[in-house]
């Protein structure tokens, strides 16, 4: 199927709902990201900065980037001016790095914490006890051009499907908790970044509001 073809027939499966499809454009041509333009499609995820400057620099303006790759703190300044949305933030010390590039371009950048919940070492992420000590510390309470709007993960990988739908559950028990403790007045605070090609009809049963779909959208990725 075309990739326009693809994404219809998944706008199709949400219909009416508050779920926001994030097309995961990575290593994915330009021309690829214009078909899925085409088809009013608007918020497209990367994970490699360069990656993404480069698109950012060649496609529509009106295109919202979202990076869901691991965020390198000396990489910040190059996303700062116009990234919509940062779903990889794990720890207070890149958080500070995108508040001050944010400062520094006058803008207010609105950010996921990544938690950690896959039974696997190699995932980037806060465990919920970290996530807890951010949030509660001095360090964050002093950044005013950041905006946390919610929680990522990433399940493990794996064709069990009850473990999948126990690690999103859990995160989105965890993003309840963390909305009545931290952000009760706060209606910013609501989005839940869960689910990808292989997951997200359980990520969405559990409460996702972004999914990121790459390969089912564009195919699947040549490995690097
Ligand atoms: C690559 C990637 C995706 C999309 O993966 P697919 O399985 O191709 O849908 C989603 N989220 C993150 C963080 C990724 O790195």
């Amino acid at each position: 199927m075309s990739i326009a073809a693809n994404i219809s027939a998944i706008k199709e499966e949400l219909g009416n709902s508050e779920v926001k499809l994030i097309a995961v454009s990575k290593t994915k041509p330009v021309e690829s990201i214009i078909e899925a333009y085409g088809t009013g499609q608007r918020i497209f995820g990367e994970n490699m900065v360069q990656e993404l400057v480069d698109k950012y620099e060649k496609l529509p303006k009106d295109i919202e980037w979202h990076l869901i790759g691991h965020l390198q703190s000396n990489k910040v300044k190059y996303i700062a001016p116009f990234i919509s949305m940062i779903h990889s933030v794990d720890s207070i010390k890149l958080l500070q790095e995108i508040n001050k590039q944010a400062v520094k371009n006058n803008r207010v950048i609105d950010c996921l914490l990544q938690i950690y919940i896959a039974d696997e070492d190699t995932k980037y992420g806060l465990d919920f006890s970290e996530a807890i000590e951010l949030l509660r510390s001095e360090e964050f309470a002093a950044l005013k051009n950041i905006r946390i709007r919610g929680v990522m993960g990433i399940a493990t990988l794996t064709d069990n499907q009850r473990m999948i739908r126990e690690e999103f559950y859990e995160l989105k028990t965890f993003f309840s908790g963390l909305k009545e403790t931290f952000f009760r007045r706060d209606s910013h605070f609501n989005e839940i970044s869960m689910g990808m090609s292989g997951d997200y009809k359980i990520a969405i049963e559990q409460g996702s509001t972004m999914i990121r779909l790459g390969s089912t959208l564009f195919g699947t990725r040549s490995k690097k």
